[in-house]
């Protein structure tokens, strides 16, 4: 059972500079928390004609781990909040289960793990809400989280009608989905995932992953580690070097994997040997963005308040916490791709969400 708060009522002025990671300074022109299961489908349809009325957009918003607010957003933002873990269906080897939309993904895994349900354990301590989960894949150390989705159960934010999307309908990619690619369009309530029973299925290979969590296993007496081994592993990894954004605001990865061609590749290579790569396929090849920016200089760097992590420089931090704003964001983004393209000539892409004042989300 959900507890209601003040489900479907629609809030003026409503302050999210704590409702996202990078802390950025921005007040909603309107926003309605949705955390009421009895009511949801009505409040959903309130919502609907009350951002027709008023000619605004609606926008969803999470833990907003993944989003870059304006100072002030002209829309009205939905705060997915319904709470509530079901148990659809069960048999010795795995176990079906619905899980609403506002249950903390960290906290969602852990109770997993209690119960003896496994698969998700490497997608220890991403930040963020279930909700948000299938909407880029959410994916790390050789997982992601479309190999467990059933289905996802969503509702359409042009005429409040329920849908529900088989796995193959959501269009999973890698970190892309159905959601990501049409922004703004559903608004998910639940997610069903298929998981494990049995903890014989864990997966090492990534990183470091394979030692850590080998090391816990031993330190508790097993020979192969365990599900929770590798989801404890996976923490302590993830602890090193990435920043906790309770503790200095960021939102993860700022840049994506730049993908180049052969020929590009083989001309940075001549120039920087040590260059690390992925290869797709036979034309494509992966490099790592924060690898770039650590070679341009700039690890620990950028222009303040906005700099890269002194750990990972692939992270943009915000060193005023509840100060900054997307303008700060905009030029430290700009600074940091203009010094990369001139030492090597690749051009970065912004990973997290950019939501402008009116609620959309330009590319
Ligand atoms: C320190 C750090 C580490 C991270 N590590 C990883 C990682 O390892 N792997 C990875 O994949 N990501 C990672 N991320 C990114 C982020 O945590 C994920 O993308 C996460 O799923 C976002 O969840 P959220 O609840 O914060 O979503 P939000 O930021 O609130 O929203 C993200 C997008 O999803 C949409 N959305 C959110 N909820 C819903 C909903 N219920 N229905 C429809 N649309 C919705 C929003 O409109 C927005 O477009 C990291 C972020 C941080 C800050």
């Amino acid at each position: 059972m959900t507890k209601p708060t003040q489900s479907g009522t629609i809030l003026d002025n409503y302050d999210l500079s704590k409702n996202n990671t990078m802390a950025l300074s921005c007040t909603a022109s309107h926003a309605m928390i949705l955390d009421n299961a009895d009511t949801l489908a009505d409040d959903i349809r309130l919502a609907i004609d009350f951002a027709k009325h008023r000619q605004l957009a609606t926008f969803v918003l999470s833990g907003g781990s993944n989003v870059l607010l304006p100072r002030r957003l002209d829309a009205l933002v939905l705060l997915p909040r319904l709470l509530g873990i079901e148990v659809l269906s069960e048999s010795d080897d795995g176990i079906t289960i619905q899980v609403a939309c506002g249950e903390n993904w960290h906290d969602f895994i852990k109770t997993c793990l209690n119960h003896g349900w496994y698969g998700l354990e490497n997608l220890a301590l991403i930040p963020g809400l279930v909700g948000a989960s299938p909407v880029q894949n959410i994916g790390a150390y050789g997982v992601q989280v479309s190999d467990f989705i059933e289905k996802v159960i969503a509702f359409d934010l042009a005429d409040g009608s329920q849908i529900s999307f088989d796995n193959s309908s959501c269009e999973f990619d890698y970190r892309h989905s159905f959601f990501k690619d049409n922004p703004n369009r559903h608004l998910i309530s639940h997610v069903v995932f298929k998981l494990h029973k049995t903890c014989d299925q864990v997966l090492t290979s990534y990183g470091d992953l394979s030692t850590v969590s080998g090391d816990i296993a031993k330190a508790h007496g097993r020979n192969t580690p365990h599900p929770c081994d590798v989801f404890d592993a996976v923490v302590q990894i993830r602890q090193a070097k990435l920043p906790d954004p309770n503790v200095l605001a960021n939102c993860g990865s700022f840049f994506q994997n730049p993908i180049i061609t052969m020929a590009d590749f083989t001309r940075l290579k001549a120039t920087f040997a040590d260059l690390p790569s992925y290869p797709i396929d036979d034309d494509f090849i992966k490099i790592p963005a924060g690898w770039l920016i650590d070679k341009a200089g700039l690890k620990g760097k950028g222009i303040a308040p906005i700099l890269t992590h002194q750990k990972q420089a692939l992270v943009l931090t915000n060193h005023a916490p509840y100060i900054a704003t997307q303008d700060d964001i905009a030029t430290a983004q700009a600074f940091i791709i203009k010094t990369v393209f001139e030492r090597f000539g690749v051009t970065l892409v912004r990973e997290p969400v950019w939501v402008d004042e009116k609620g959309t989300t330009p590319t």
